[in-house]
């Protein structure tokens, strides 16, 4: 376990990350239902793309899903600092170094573990 005084800072960093992240997907919310209400608009008064406004649309939920993601893995670091489980691999139980959780306080793996998982789950795990 880290000491008290790192595991504060990494919980601020954490919290900051969560009021980050709400924020983004709320905007990202907002923004994505205007531009589908532009494109009724559109639609109506020409024949629009409408191949690429699914597109833009896709893209939209794509990017949120990702936030999701992470603001699920931050939400889970934060309930893990309640529990005295933050630091730890969530694999092989080993420290996880204090320069990668400055870097990604959402981690959960060292880096041996997470380059394993990310060899085996492709680019999905990979901003972790
Ligand atoms: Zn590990």
């Amino acid at each position: 376990m880290k000491n008290e005084l790192q595991t504060e800072s990494l919980r601020q960093l954490l919290v900051a990350q969560k009021v980050q992240l709400i924020e983004k997907i709320n905007l990202e919310r907002g923004s994505a239902t205007s531009r589908s209400e532009a494109a009724v608009v559109e639609l109506s008064t020409a024949e629009q793309s409408h191949a690429q406004n699914i597109t833009e649309r896709d893209t939209a939920f794509a990017i949120q899903e990702h936030d999701l993601a992470e603001l699920e893995a931050v939400e889970l670091a934060l309930k893990r600092i309640a529990l005295e489980e933050y630091g730890q691999c969530q694999l092989c139980a080993a420290d996880i170094p204090i320069t990668r959780l400055l870097a990604f306080p959402s981690a959960m793996r060292c880096i041996s573990c997470q380059t394993a998982v990310e060899k085996t789950a492709g680019s999905d795990a990979a901003w972790h």
